[in-house]
């Protein structure tokens, strides 16, 4: 490494940290914290050439490797409080060092999450960030196994976005396209946490939609025992994703991953509750359909056309393995 690993972490990652719950700060052998209720706690790794190209913008890897993980928090309604990175580059290259620091730290303000710790080792890109959040202490979130029948299958923003993005060339400058295009929903995913806490106590079930729609609703099902049936018409879709994809657009963002939108169950009579906090955050939602009771020996999710006839889906989603 052309500069020095411990001269390396002082320039790049060692802010002073002003969270008053902070006991013991970055820097030292390891981090004190002071969780003052439930202390909620997600990792995700971001891997170049799986998860991300690796001559992207630095500071746009950093941001959505924060972003994705932070995702995770608002799926549990949880408040983001701390992070920590554990950080493998081939060289240590200090333009994309402070790109991707400059990235990393501007997100992190803006959601308000402070680095705390990390680690940095030398071989093929790859970003491992955990965050850490809280929830009031008699609170443990929003799990995926709460759904009851007669629930609304609902969502937050507009899906297939990411996944169109991925047809397009995904180096491409972010400040030259409209602000609204698939591209910068790529790599600046939303996590929709002011919406999560606000809206808590109105959705039984919840998760944040990382492998696809049909994939991750799934996952609801089989946790909450139930079956869910949803309108191929209702999908929210996005002008561009429409332009991008055509008549098949509505399949493949149900099965198109990356979103990182929410997918809730939601009791009826909260509905409007929902619709009014939505309205005030700026936070699209829709609903899909509806969790029913299992019919099978496995929990399945229907899909209806516009005349209300089940279509058959082939791709479930995005699985590593
Ligand atoms: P140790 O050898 O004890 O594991 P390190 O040399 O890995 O210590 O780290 C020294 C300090 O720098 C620690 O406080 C650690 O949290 C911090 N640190 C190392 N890498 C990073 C990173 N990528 N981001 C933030 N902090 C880091
Ligand atoms: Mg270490």
């Amino acid at each position: 490494m052309s500069l020095g690993e411990f001269e390396l972490i002082s320039n790049y990652f060692l802010k002073a940290c002003k969270n008053p719950d902070l006991i013991v700060a970055n820097g030292d052998d390891a981090a004190v914290i002071q969780p003052q209720g439930n202390l909620v706690v997600a990792v995700d790794t971001l891997v170049a050439g799986v998860h991300f190209p690796e001559n992207a913008d630095a500071g746009l890897i950093a941001r959505r490797a924060l972003r994705v993980n932070l995702s995770d928090l608002a799926a549990m309604a949880a408040r983001p409080k701390w992070f920590t990175l554990s950080l493998t580059m081939p060289e240590a290259n200090p333009v994309w060092l402070e790109q991707f620091s400059q990235g990393l730290f501007a997100d992190a303000e803006l959601f308000n999450c402070h680095l705390i710790g990390g680690d940095t080792t030398k071989g093929p890109l790859n970003i491992a960030i955990q965050v850490l959040g809280e929830l009031p202490a008699d609170q443990a979130g929003l799990k995926r196994s709460g759904a009851i029948a007669g629930d609304l299958v609902m969502v937050t923003g507009s899906l297939g976005d990411s996944g169109a993005a991925l047809d397009q060339d995904l180096c491409g400058d972010l400040e030259k396209q409209p602000s609204n295009s698939v591209l910068r929903r790529y790599w600046l995913p939303e996590p929709r946490i002011e919406f999560a806490l606000r809206c808590q106590q109105l959705i039984n079930a919840a998760l944040d939609i990382s492998d696809g729609l049909l994939a991750d609703m799934g996952h609801i099902c089989s946790q909450s025992g139930v079956d869910a049936q949803i309108n191929l018409d209702s999908l929210p879709l996005s002008d561009q994703v429409i332009d991008c994809w055509g008549e098949q657009a509505a399949l493949r963002a149900m099965t198109s991953g990356d979103d990182y939108e929410l997918c809730m169950a939601v009791p009826k009579q909260s509905l409007a509750e929902m619709q009014k906090i939505a309205r005030e955050l700026e936070v699209p939602v829709t609903v899909l359909g509806e969790f029913i009771p299992m019919s099978g020996r496995q929990p399945s999710v229907t899909v209806l056309d516009n005349h209300g006839q089940p279509i058959e889906i082939s791709a479930f989603g995005y699985h590593h393995f």
